[in-house]
């Protein structure tokens, strides 16, 4: 068989498990109908390391809160910020506003329709950009997410590890990827990777790609795709001060626009570094001076690349004149857009 009657084989069996099994998904249009973009990107951007179940509710929220992109970009920014509370990474909900307004403002509220216009608007790279090309406007595009790279490594026996393997299984996913209904095959590989081509316990007996698949013939499909070992991710620490005037409200303050939880609400903290700090000179950093500082535990929380040990003390102050940042009572912190280590770090407060 050639080369390209191999994939078309390939792909016509992948698309006829797809229209028996696709799963329902609130961003997806019904069969045979073309999705909406604004609801392709807004799923995409949010399951960005986030899982479908958790996905759901949130875009069900922001959808029946700002229906049109024009009117996610009309929101305040501190709402988009505090209705994603809980997805995390909120650099991606400051793009997706951003994003909005540049669609909304520069494209007449339509998303460009090819890979090159998607990727200058902002929080959209590569994967992404095909991801929306592909499902909203069926562009023979090839978005790898981690279903498509493990499916793809495995069909093709992909050995290298990752992330030096991605190289070859974009190359891969690329060549497989048909010029008819480019959108459903790459939702297809989704569902099969999600459902059928499952990292641990693969379930090859109902998958359409039983026979051709190289990695179930040569019996290592649940080792791929293989991963170089993890490097360890250093420890940094700091000190969060939890500072209460006479009326019980708590200072917060807005973190810098850039950075780590950028934008976001936060108790005033010492650095965060690579050695532990001592009481008293972590009482220097403190933003007003409390006549002492009670401990209340640790605090401990993962980011990406580091884990943070925080250590919570609390404190009194009579005024407050002069602070930077703002006095909430603790009862009204949800009226903010606090991170989960934030309240984390309530929680250890109140005790
Ligand atoms: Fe994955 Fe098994 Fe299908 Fe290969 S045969 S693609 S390993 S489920």
């Amino acid at each position: 068989m050639s080369l390209s009657s191999a994939n078309d084989a390939l792909t016509g069996a992948l698309l006829g498990w797809y229209d028996r099994h696709r799963r329902i998904l609130p961003w997806r249009a019904p069969a045979g109908r073309r999705a909406d973009p604004y609801h392709v990107w807004l799923s995409e951007i949010m399951l960005q390391q986030t899982t479908v179940a958790t996905v759901k509710s949130y875009f069900d929220d922001f959808v029946a809160r700002w229906p049109r992109v024009e009117d996610l970009a009309a929101a305040d920014l501190d709402d988009v910020l505090h209705a994603w509370q809980g997805l995390g990474y909120y650099a991606r909900a400051r793009n997706l506003h951003k994003c909005a307004q540049a669609v909304a403002g520069d494209h007449g509220g339509r998303f460009p329709d090819t890979e090159a216009g998607l990727l200058s608007l902002p929080g959209i790279g590569p994967y992404t950009a095909a991801a929306i090309a592909a499902i909203a406007f069926d562009v023979p595009a090839s978005p790898v997410d981690g279903n498509i790279e493990r499916v793809t490594a495995r069909l093709r026996r992909i050995t290298e590890p990752l992330p030096g393997g991605k190289t070859a299984i974009q190359a891969a996913a690329r060549d497989l990827t048909p010029s008819r209904r480019p959108g459903d095959f790459a939702q297809a590989m989704m569902d099969l990777g999600a459902m059928v081509c499952t990292p641990r316990a693969p379930k090859c007996d109902l998958c359409p790609w039983h026979d051709p698949c190289a990695a179930r013939a040569a019996g290592n499909a649940a080792d791929l795709p293989a991963r170089a070992p993890k490097k360890a991710k250093p420890t940094r620490h700091g000190v969060v001060f939890w500072i209460k005037d006479a009326k019980g409200r708590v200072l917060l303050r807005r973190r810098a626009e850039r950075g780590l939880l950028g934008g976001m609400m936060e108790v005033p903290s010492t650095d965060w570094r690579d050695d532990p700090w001592d009481k008293d000179e972590a009482a220097g950093h403190a933003p007003l001076a409390a006549a002492s500082w009670e401990g209340a535990g640790e605090v401990r929380h993962t980011f990406t690349h580091f884990h943070l040990r925080l250590t919570v003390v609390c404190g009194t102050v009579t005024g407050g004149d002069g602070a930077e940042g703002t006095w909430v009572h603790p009862r009204d912190f949800g009226d903010h857009a606090l991170p989960t280590l934030m309240k984390k770090v309530a929680k250890a407060a109140l005790g």
